[in-house]
């Protein structure tokens, strides 16, 4: 298998080429393709797997295509349990959009709110956020959901380890209800089980 195959256009092809990757792992060989074709996906994936290129590259590429975030508006969201997280899978976002007119931000708590709600305001199309502060940045009216396109929930074991399961339940609540979703998850609990009833629809399940 090799990254020419999985439906990525070739300017992405040559992003992960350049990033010194010669094949894609298994991770990416399932997901890539089933994100690209617009469905939903559950995968049980550690870290480590190469997961995060598994979402970050199908997300660049679908969202190349559609219209450009209007002001305040996101049209994907990133979840993740951390600051650490939220800034690496930021940092893959970007090494592969480099070449990409699409703008993305990350945020999170700890740090001042107003220069967060003022990077919004022009509109992001790839957003990565923890979700006590995405969840702040919604209630001041920072960052809006009308246009959202794909939500991703990345480590949502850990999310829900965190103690983050009622902040993603009123972001959820906030969001449009036709989307794709994408849940990437160590383990699938039972737990996480019933969080992906109310989330994915007829999601393809990736297990590696
Ligand atoms: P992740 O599991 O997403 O945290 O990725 C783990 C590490 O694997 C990261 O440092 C990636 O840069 C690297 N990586 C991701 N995909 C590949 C690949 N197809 N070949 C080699 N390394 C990769």
């Amino acid at each position: 298998m090799s990254f020419d195959s999985l439906g990525l256009p070739a300017s992405l092809v040559e992003a992960v080429k350049n990033a010194g990757y010669e094949t894609p792992s298994p991770i990416q060989e399932q997901a890539i393709p089933a994100v690209l074709a617009g469905k939903d996906v559950m995968a049980a994936a550690q870290t480590g797997t190469g997961k995060t290129a598994g979402f970050t590259l199908p997300l660049l590429a679908m969202l190349e295509k559609g219209e450009r975030a209007k002001p305040n508006q996101v049209r994907a969201l990133i979840l993740t349990p951390t600051r650490e997280l939220a800034a690496q899978v930021q940092a893959s976002v970007q090494k592969y959009g480099q070449n990409m007119p699409l703008r993305s931000m990350v945020v999170y708590g700890g740090v001042k709110i107003n220069p967060q709600m003022q990077m919004l305001r022009g509109g992001i199309d790839i957003l990565v956020a923890t979700p006590g502060r995405l969840l702040d940045l919604y209630q001041q009216n920072a960052v809006r959901f009308q246009q959202l396109e794909v939500l991703i929930l990345d480590e949502a074991d850990r999310m829900l380890d965190m103690g983050f399961i009622h902040d993603i339940k009123k972001i959820l609540k906030a969001l449009p209800p036709k989307r794709q979703n994408l849940l990437f998850s160590a383990t699938f609990s039972d737990e996480i089980r019933s969080l992906a009833k109310g989330l994915v629809n007829n999601p393809v399940e990736i297990s590696v």
